[in-house]
């Protein structure tokens, strides 16, 4: 097959555009083309009035010879041999497997090591502290309705990890050279997401989808000889010499096994302190702390697509900002939801944190997204475990802010960048529930950081306009953008000090999103079981 890569067409483009393009670019006539495949499909913006697609392309063709095609247009950038992107399983079990290997956590990551291992023949066991799916789903709503917390199964814990309640954006910045974002794609497809996500540019899935592709997901791992435990928590991994020899259940339970991913998210804070106690290699990680921005979504369409806004092909219009401040700190848009509501998403008791979240529609009257300040290790004495508690502190402060009830803190940008106290909602309502409070949020961060963001808005503005109107709403506190620790682990993705613990994912610090953190799983599954079966 031949790639043609960097089509660009413009937005409304007639059907029969790119097959006009694929005949014209490759100089073939119309009998010669078998098949156009959309590899991929993402848009360009930059002048709103005037957007168009780009396309990469992958061409099935008949009578042409492709090796003699391809040189002919060896110095063309735009036409490629088609990469070979489908996945290949690193090993498969023997009949005679004697050891299980243990997976500790069910988000992304430890979804994606579990499905591997399961599919390569190697009968993982899945621990999951939280609950399953459909049982998480009513204990969360119930939270934002009554403001009753389960600790062990809310926003961040249970089966689908954290990303369950959330956008479902799909996309990252990491290095895939095997493809195996491709292979995280059709594996949410085999179990009910959009078939576009393995093509457009920005793919997005939505609450609801996600958690009947979970249920299914967990259904495949379990008919493939894979064991899932449901508000099972590890309570300890028990290492001897400097190997893990297996896990403590918060029951008793021992399991053991010498193989075990370590796939827990930011979130599990006695985890980390077990781990940090029983001498596995923790280090300080920069993390980000800062509000939920909301605007009211047809402004940020207005201001991105101009007169193409609400076009089918681009959907409710997000935006990616950075701005670099005096005092040295950096402040940027983090996880926007076109379209969709702030949440609540603290695992902890007396806590505000605030997220994101959205269906697939995306067609909730507000947009937002975290405006963060990047804290780094210096800011915490180099100390994983100060990290944490300097987010937790931020999140009892905000609850305290709150009034007490798990209502979040909130106030109006103008008042924000005024530096005044409270004065009354404008026409952007705050989606968070069970409620906001309005208060100075100028107490809920550090000072500099306070300092960075109140810089930072109008200049947002010079790229969106309205973004630092007086009506945006702010929300605190957005705490939890990626982990304060990283589980430091070697080229053979074990624990540099404790062999047979392979820590993955985004509380490991190897993943920041879904697609991320689902790769890093697979990664992960690779690592043990070509291990295990050298073993
Ligand atoms: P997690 O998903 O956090 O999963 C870890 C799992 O381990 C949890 O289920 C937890 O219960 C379990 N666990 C922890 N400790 C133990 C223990 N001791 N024993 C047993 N089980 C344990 N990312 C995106 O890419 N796109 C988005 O649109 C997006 N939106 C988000 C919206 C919200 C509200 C939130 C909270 C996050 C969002 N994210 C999004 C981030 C994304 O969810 C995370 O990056 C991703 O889930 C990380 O995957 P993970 O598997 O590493 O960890």
């Amino acid at each position: 097959m031949i790639r043609i890569n960097e089509v660009k067409l413009p937005l409304d483009h007639s059907e029969v555009a790119l097959h006009d393009f694929v005949i014209n670019k490759l100089s073939i006539n119309k009998d010669q083309l078998v098949d156009i495949h959309v590899f991929k499909r993402g848009y360009d913006a930059r002048k709103k009035n005037d957007i168009y697609l780009i396309y990469t392309l992958d061409i099935t063709l008949k009578d042409v010879d492709e090796e003699q095609l391809l040189t002919t247009f060896a110095d063309d950038h735009q036409v490629k041999k088609s990469p070979d992107t489908s996945y290949k399983y690193v090993a498969q079990a023997p009949k005679d497997l004697t050891e299980r290997p243990i997976v500790i956590g069910m988000g992304p990551c430890g979804l994606f090591t579990g499905l591997i291992l399961a599919q390569m023949g190697f009968n993982p066991i899945i621990l999951e502290r939280g609950k399953s799916v459909h049982e998480r789903a009513k204990d969360t709503f119930r939270f934002w309705r009554t403001r009753e917390l389960n600790t062990e199964s809310n926003v961040q814990f249970g089966e689908g990890g954290a990303g369950t309640f959330s956008d479902g954006k799909l996309y990252s910045q990491v290095k895939d050279p095997h493809f195996l974002g491709l292979k995280v794609k059709q594996e949410f497809v085999a179990a009910g997401a959009p078939a576009e996500i393995i093509y457009v540019s920005k793919p997005h899935i939505g609450t609801y989808k996600l958690v009947t592709m979970v249920e299914k997901m967990r259904s495949k791992i379990i008919e493939l000889g894979g064991e899932i435990r449901f508000e099972t928590r590890v309570e300890e991994i028990n290492i001897d010499d400097n190997q893990v020899t297996g896990v403590t259940l918060s029951t008793g339970e021992v399991i053991p096994s010498k193989h075990v991913a370590l796939a827990i998210g930011h979130s599990a804070r006695d985890t980390f302190k077990m781990l940090h106690d029983k001498g596995v290699h923790l280090e300080a990680q920069s993390f980000s702390v800062g509000f939920r921005i909301e605007h009211k979504q047809a402004m940020i369409d207005a201001a991105r697509f101009g007169k193409n806004a609400g076009h089918p092909l681009l959907g409710a219009a997000d935006y990616k900002l950075v701005h670099h401040c005096k005092n040295g700190r950096s402040v940027y848009s983090f996880c926007m939801c076109p379209g969709g509501v702030v949440v609540a998403a603290t695992s902890e008791l007396e806590s505000v944190v605030t997220n994101g979240m959205s269906q697939y529609s995306r067609s909730e009257r507000n947009a937002n997204s975290a405006i963060v300040v990047g804290i780094s290790p210096e800011d915490f004495a180099n100390d994983p475990m100060q990290g944490i508690a300097l987010q937790r502190k931020l999140e009892r402060n905000a609850y305290v802010l709150g009034g007490s009830s798990y209502d979040a803190p909130a106030q109006c940008v103008g008042d924000f960048l005024a530096g005044k106290t409270i004065s009354q909602m404008g026409d952007v309502e705050p989606s968070y529930k069970p409620n906001v409070k309005l208060t100075d949020l100028s107490s809920s961060l550090p000072d500099y950081a306070i300092e960075a963001i109140r810089e930072a808005l109008p200049a947002f503005n010079k790229k969106i306009k309205g973004f630092s109107n007086a009506d945006s709403m702010l929300t605190g506190v957005e705490t939890r953008t990626s982990s304060p620790v990283q589980i430091k682990r070697g080229k053979d993705f074990q624990s540099i000090n404790t062999k047979g613990l392979y820590p993955g994912g985004e509380g490991a610090g190897y993943a920041g999103g879904i697609l991320s953190a689902g790769i890093d799983g697979i990664k992960v599954a690779e690592a043990i079981a070509l291990d295990m079966l050298n073993a």
